[in-house]
């Protein structure tokens, strides 16, 4: 995998994790929050149950206390009789204005009497309104009737709805009607306010209060919350008086959560919302009510203020963010332990390699590996990091091997680049054998990490090979000194230079006679120690070659006094020397200093020449020309 193959992969690695850790983070926090919230709707609709139960004990309470009295009861089984009605209600009302006072500071709404055939007999709350069939619009007052048992619930109304309860008024087993003690939602509000705090509206179906109810709109208001159901202006009023400054709060979240309500609202089933105003966060609670007939006409809506749903949302927050965190730190870990491994193996490939490697990057050497530390001599990597030493520095100045002034590793690097074909050799003397070796040096330049190999790879074998093989082919068989292929180049290159040089020609003299005389092997054996004799005593600068037979040629760095000087020398040594079998030798040399511009054959056959004259001068004599 390349390197930004890996990137990518590390990258789309930590997004999916993330995304994975956020997903499940997510969950959690949105099943705490339905489980929370359907929890609290539970809770809502247990606390309806009580207060219902609650107004219910109310409501018997009144009727035991107030109603059911014989001398109430008496006066009411003749309600049905035409002639009493008017004087049986108008003894009513005196006998409960007091006590109907005091049950409306306890938000009883309706105190109503009605006839067992369903009509209004004495709305005690309001007297003045009374015989109308109440048939199609009080299903309550109907049921309880019909089955002479008392009824307990909503119910909307033609003027006001209520939380009714309806019972049936019997005297003495005969059943002559009924009675109805309602509350107003105020006092179911009031009621869950005293016990369970938060605050509370009640919203009902508009199409079902503009069916029953003769003029709505004089106690309703459209809700803020959604414009198909009412809340009762006097349910509002009474809140502004209580909390205006949360009835104003209250409005703004409605108009706020409308748009996104109006579904589930109209599903008339139960749900909640939250949302925060001035920085606070709130619990919408929508418990849906049900009337006496148990069909759904309207909400209890809750507001409370939430802080669990804040911290739960605070908590997935924060454990995404961890989880982040913590994916993070783990990728880059095991990013870290993959580069190590990666390192190691490289690391060891490197320490197993007889080139001298370093790896740099365009700053800074990065590695280097264990033979080259060794072969400079350094006891650690660190040692070769604060010695800030060049490669260069350790280059040995030869012809055929480079030897530039470098400023530094990045020059040699720079410099190999920008030469790419040439065989690049440096010579370099290893620190604990103290042996010269070569080494052909390669950079490689690796793209994916931007670092620069320096390879030098050790090519002395090599070299020595090649040498020994160039050498041979310049040396003559029997002498080993050098042959007269090796003169010819070589004095061509001096001639090629226009070099001051001088040749010295030398003939054994009458060497026919020693072969005749001491046999051809024994002449082969003073061949050889004559080439010896000679070259040992020539300067390094000067060279000898075998010119063929009993003749040798020696190429002199010298002008001709040198060379004459030294010929004088040779003519003596050989002369003096003792050969093999103790057979003396001498030999004739012919002189001569190369002129600058002429030609190889110029100056050979003026050598050639001046051996000529040496032979003809009686031998074992030194003749320039
Ligand atoms: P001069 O003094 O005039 O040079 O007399 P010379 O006898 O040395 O000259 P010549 O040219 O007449 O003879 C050279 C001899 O060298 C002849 C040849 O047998 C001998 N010779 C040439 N090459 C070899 C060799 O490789 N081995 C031996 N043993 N003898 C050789
Ligand atoms: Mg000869
Ligand atoms: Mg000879």
């Amino acid at each position: 995998m390349t390197h930004q193959k890996k990137i990518r992969f590390y990258i789309m690695l930590f997004f999916i994790f993330t995304i994975i850790n956020g997903v499940i983070s997510y969950f959690v926090y949105y099943k705490e929050s339905v489980e929370y919230m359907s929890k609290e709707l539970s809770l809502l609709s247990h606390r309806y149950n009580i207060v219902s139960n609650e107004l219910k004990k109310r409501s018997d309470i009144y009727f035991d206390e107030v109603v059911n009295r014989e001398d109430i009861l008496q006066k009411l089984r003749n309600i049905e009789a035409v002639e009493n009605r008017e004087e049986i209600r108008k003894e009513l009302v005196k006998n409960f204005s007091p006590i109907y006072q005091r049950m409306r500071a306890k938000n009883v709404r309706q105190f109503h009497f009605h006839t067992k055939d369903n009509f209004s007999f004495l709305r005690v709350h309001s007297s003045d309104y009374y015989d109308d069939n109440l048939e199609d619009i009080r299903y309550s007052v109907v049921a309880t009737n019909k089955l002479i048992k008392s009824h307990h619930g909503f119910e909307e109304g033609r003027v006001y709805n209520g939380f009714r309860n309806v019972y049936p008024l019997v005297y003495r087993g005969e059943h002559y009607g009924s009675v109805e003690i309602s509350f107003s939602f105020k006092e179911v509000s009031e009621t869950l306010k005293s016990i369970f705090q938060d605050e509370y509206t009640f919203i009902i179906r508009k199409d079902l209060v503009d069916e029953k109810s003769y003029m709505p709109t004089k106690n309703y208001k459209v809700s803020s919350l959604n414009s198909n159901f009412y809340v009762e202006k006097s349910y509002i009023n009474s809140r502004i008086l209580e909390n205006r400054e949360f009835y104003n709060i209250s409005e703004k979240i409605n108009r706020e959560i409308k748009e996104s309500i109006v579904t589930e609202l109209e599903s008339m089933k139960s749900f909640s919302v939250t949302t925060s105003y001035d920085d606070i966060d709130y619990l919408l609670l929508f418990l849906p009510i049900k009337n006496i007939e148990g069909n759904q006409v309207g909400y209890i809506v809750s507001y409370s203020q939430d802080k669990y749903l804040s911290s739960e949302f605070n908590k997935f927050v924060a454990y995404t963010i961890i989880g982040t965190a913590i994916i993070f730190l783990l990728i880059y870990a095991v990013i870290i332990h993959v580069r190590k491994e990666e390192l190691k193996f490289i690391n060891k490939i490197l320490d197993n390699q007889n080139s001298l490697i370093m790896v740099k990057d365009d700053k800074q050497v990065i590695k280097v590996n264990q033979r080259l530390l060794e072969f400079f001599g350094y006891v650690s990597f660190q040692e070769l990091l604060e010695s800030d030493d060049c490669i260069c520095d350790f280059f040995i100045q030869e012809e055929g091997y480079i030897f530039k002034n470098f400023k530094d590793n990045n020059h040699i690097i720079k410099y190999i680049l920008a030469n790419p074909d040439v065989n690049h050799r440096v010579k370099i003397v290893e620190n604990s054998t103290k042996i010269v070796r070569v080494f052909s040096i390669n950079v490689a330049y690796l793209d994916e990490q931007n670092l620069y190999l320096l390879i030098l790879s050790d090519i002395t074998s090599n070299e020595l090979e090649k040498r020994a093989i160039e050498d041979k082919a310049n040396r003559d068989k029997l002498t080993n000194q050098y042959n007269k292929h090796k003169f010819e180049t070589d004095i061509k290159e001096y001639v090629f230079k226009n070099k001051i040089f001088s040749l010295i020609l030398i003939d054994i003299d009458n060497f026919k006679d020693i072969n005749d005389v001491n046999g051809h092997l024994a002449g082969d054996k003073i061949l050889i120690e004559f080439g010896e004799v000679i070259d040992n005593k020539v300067r390094r600068s000067d060279f000898v070659y075998r010119w063929g037979g009993e003749e040798f040629v020696v190429l002199v760095e010298d002008r001709m006094i040198g060379a004459t000087k030294l010929a004088e020398k040779l003519r003596f040594i050989v002369e003096s020397h003792r050969f093999f079998k103790d057979i003396h030798v001498t030999a004739s040399f012919g002189i001569t200093e190369y002129r600058k511009f002429e030609s190889v054959d110029e100056i050979v056959g003026r050598v050639d020449k001046a051996l000529y004259t040496a032979k003809l001068s009686g031998r074992n004599c030194v003749i320039t020309c």
